[in-house]
């Protein structure tokens, strides 16, 4: 999908770990006057003044989390900013710098290198992120990214996931289980061409999905909806495992039950003919699938007007009292107790 068509490949071994950084690195320009101090000394310097500041971080390790035969390393780049930058906006942040470390095999090559730093910086550009710093060192095999973000927030504006209170609608962003049907695809894929390596894959019909799984967003964009429509949830947190297991973690922290509709729940109609392809059960897509990056929240009644009609938010259920009650409505209205794995057919 991304080749390098350039034979005269630079080996790792033959560039110092310095002129490396510096080679992938130089172009970085420098968004924010928060930056006091970026690449280059020993620690980046920022000035976040009178804001909170917010920090999470995260390993994308080969093997595990991704598979380079069906992830061009641009997307990787780009991916790995994402992951980490909705983190910061589930607790209702701006992320404003990263820093990047990795661990590289000496199968890689400096080329190569750029083709995930240009992902990265694509990624930075895009959401408006200074890239100030991080680590290089060499791995026995494989390629280990660990991206750590950093933002900012008014102490009254942070939303945690504990603060979920009864009769709270359960809204989210966007729509579900996507992602996880687009590794399905690619996975499919692979085989296919492991068996025929000749074979042109027609990837057409699923394009909204692959696109998906290569190239997440983070929902910046709700963050500042919210903020427009002066709301502020009382709990959220991003989707990267599968909606039900997020759900729970916000009933739990809350202390709190749920009943979450099955027929609520928002799909691309391209999901829809896929899973009927597949033969898989989208629910359970959903539930259980990950890695969609959509924000899962819940919100004030009160605030219902401002986001019913809305096509970004949909309310999929309600907050309860009661803490042993964690509910899933199904279609035909029977209500089954919320798994954070493996509810409905076997698949997956
Ligand atoms: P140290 O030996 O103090 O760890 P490094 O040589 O690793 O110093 O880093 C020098 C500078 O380059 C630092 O500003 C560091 O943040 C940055 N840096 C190192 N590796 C990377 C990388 N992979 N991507 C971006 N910046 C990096
Ligand atoms: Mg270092």
């Amino acid at each position: 999908m991304f080749k390098n068509k350039d034979n005269n490949l630079t080996k790792l071994d033959n560039i110092g770990e310095f002129n490396l950084i510096e080679f992938l690195t130089n172009d970085i320009n420098i968004k924010h006057k928060s930056t006091l101090k970026s690449i280059g000394d020993d620690a980046a310097v920022l000035d976040y003044r009178s804001k909170k500041v917010l920090v999470s971080t995260d390993f994308l390790v080969e093997g595990i989390h991704f598979d380079l035969s069906y992830m061009p390393l641009k997307h990787l780049g780009y991916k790995a900013i994402i992951v980490n930058i909705s983190d910061i906006y589930a607790m209702n942040g701006i992320a404003k710098h990263v820093t990047v470390s990795v661990a590289i095999s000496n199968r890689f090559t400096k080329e190569a290198m750029l083709e995930l730093y240009d992902g990265i910086k694509l990624a930075c550009e895009k959401y408006k992120i200074d890239f100030v710093g991080g680590d290089t060192t060499s791995s026995t095999s494989g390629l280990t990214i660990s991206v750590t973000a950093i933002g900012e927030a008014n102490q009254k504006d942070i939303v945690y996931r504990n603060g979920a209170k009864p009769n709270d609608l359960i809204v989210v962003s966007g729509d579900l289980g996507s992602a996880y049907m687009g590794l399905k695809v690619l996975q499919r894929e692979k085989e296919v061409f492991k068996v025929n390596p000749k074979n042109q894959p027609d990837l057409d019909s699923y394009t909204y999905l692959i696109e998906r799984q290569l190239k997440p967003e983070a929902r910046l964009d709700i963050i500042m909806l919210l903020s427009e429509l002066k709301i502020k949830p009382t709990s959220m947190i991003d989707i990267s495992d599968g909606l039900s297991s997020e759900l729970l973690h916000i009933c739990k922290q809350s202390n709190k039950g749920c009943d979450l509709y099955e027929n609520k729940i928002p799909y691309d109609p391209q999901l829809l003919t896929t899973c009927e392809e597949f033969n898989l059960n989208v629910t359970n897509l959903a539930l259980n699938g990950g890695e969609d990056y959509e924000l899962l929240m819940t919100i004030p009644q009160v605030h219902y007007d401002k986001i019913k009609g809305n096509p970004n938010l949909t309310v999929i259920g309600y907050i309860k009292d009661s803490d042993s009650e964690t509910n899933l409505v199904l279609r035909d209205e029977s209500v089954v107790k919320l798994k954070s794995r493996g509810w409905g057919s076997s698949e997956d």
